[in-house]
């Protein structure tokens, strides 16, 4: 059986050309950069590489990349990071309903701290309220933090925009670009980026490795103290071989962003066309062209997204569901809450994400196998029953 891969946004695989970049890095050449003699100058003369590469990709200079453990480090650290160090000013914070739990989370730990976080409103396709961002700022607001690209349905954010508003009212802007790296050309400089995060996992580096941007002149406070790696600004011993494959991966993520869009966007438009006509009762939830050229996110009435998947995998098709139940939660996902579907939709609703080795070929498949499982949950479904019963009554 032909095993289908549209979980791209949960993680991707490492592709042959990272691989072989960060091969020697494990058994050739092992020093740690850290050390003077050669076998850790020939370490140090790679991670330097790779943080160029990454400083290129962004826009950036070399001295403001770090890298960090994930993506998920990244956020905690620009938030926290930013939070403590603008203590003089203020301990207000802006955010959105729809961010990665890596903000979330450190935004209401910072409130048990003491700290006031506003979490802004989007509209129905995901796209942050402007209107609200404006009333949200304070003379004690810190720090706005906005993801370029949601990791669930896909919205695209107007991070130009907020950043423009940002840098008028003096307030840092940091944003989650986890899922937006090589999908979105970004130029921190001309974007008016302060900080931003992104993980290296999803644009087919390994996991366990991330960087952060920070532009020069932001001051943020350490989060993990000990040696005096990364400027000493982010203790402990490189990844080597991780960072070397990050470096190469986003330098092939970013060499043609546009023919990545246009052959993920196919794929995608495909999932999505189809759905929409030949599978009743369902919705996209997102934007229509707002939205990152590999997600697809639907909602299936009268279904459980949890059976879905169940049953996808049966097929051997990976993909996500827009609840959060596979994490031991039965709530909804938050983002879908926050977009405006009511709970029963929100359950029923499946994310299928794609990298340039999805074909048409798999979404075609991926269709012919979603029409026979819908049909078939729902047959068995006292609530599809019922309401097919309502409908003919009247
Ligand atoms: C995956 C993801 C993260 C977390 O990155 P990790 O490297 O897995 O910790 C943060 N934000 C977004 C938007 C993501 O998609």
């Amino acid at each position: 059986m032909e095993r289908i891969y549209m979980d791209n946004a949960a993680t991707t695989r490492v592709t042959e050309p990272v691989m072989e970049a960060m091969q020697p890095y494990f058994c050739e050449i092992f020093g740690n950069p850290m050390s003077v003699h050669s076998f850790g100058r020939e370490s140090r003369k790679a991670v330097e590489n790779a943080r160029r590469q990454v400083a290129t990709a962004l826009g950036a200079q070399p001295n403001e990349i770090y890298f960090t453990g994930c993506g998920t480090e990244s956020d905690n650290w620009a938030v926290r990071g930013a939070a403590y160090a603008n203590l003089k000013k203020g301990r207000h914070i802006i955010t959105t309903q729809i961010e990665h739990h890596a903000i979330l989370h450190t935004c209401e730990q910072l409130e048990k701290e003491g700290f006031e976080v506003t979490y802004l409103p989007v509209d129905e396709f995901g796209i942050v309220r402007m209107d609200a961002l404006a009333k949200a700022i304070r003379p004690d607001t810190t720090l706005i933090s906005v993801m370029a690209a949601n990791n669930e349905i896909g919205t695209i954010q107007p991070i130009e925009e907020i950043a423009k508003i940002a840098k008028e009212k003096g307030i840092l802007f940091h944003t989650d670009a986890v899922q937006a790296i090589g999908s979105i050309a970004f130029d921190v400089k001309a974007m008016g980026i302060d900080m931003l995060s992104l993980s290296g996992h999803k644009f087919h580096a390994p996991k366990g490795v991330g960087a952060l941007y920070v532009r020069n002149g932001v001051k943020l406070q350490r989060l993990i103290n000990g040696g005096a790696q990364e400027r000493t600004q982010r203790a402990g011993t490189e990844n080597l071989a991780s960072i070397v494959g990050l470096g190469k991966a986003i330098e092939l993520a970013t060499a043609n962003i546009a023919a990545h869009n246009t052959q993920l966007s196919l794929v995608r438009d495909r999932l999505i066309d189809r759905i929409l006509t030949e599978i009743p009762y369902t919705r996209l939830n997102g934007h229509r062209t707002q939205r990152l050229p590999g997600n697809c996110n639907i909602s299936f009435q009268f279904i459980e997204g949890e059976s879905l998947l169940l049953s996808l995998d049966i097929k051997g098709i990976a993909a996500s569901s827009g609840s959060a139940c596979t994490s031991g939660s039965l709530d909804p996902s938050h983002v879908l809450l926050a977009i405006g579907l009511p709970h029963e939709i929100a359950h029923g609703s499946l994310r299928l994400s794609l990298s340039e080795e999805n074909t048409l070929d798999q979404a075609d498949k991926v269709v012919d196998a979603l029409k026979e499982i819908v049909a078939r949950l729902r047959s068995m479904s006292p609530l599809y029953d019922e309401f097919l019963q309502q409908s003919s009554a009247e």
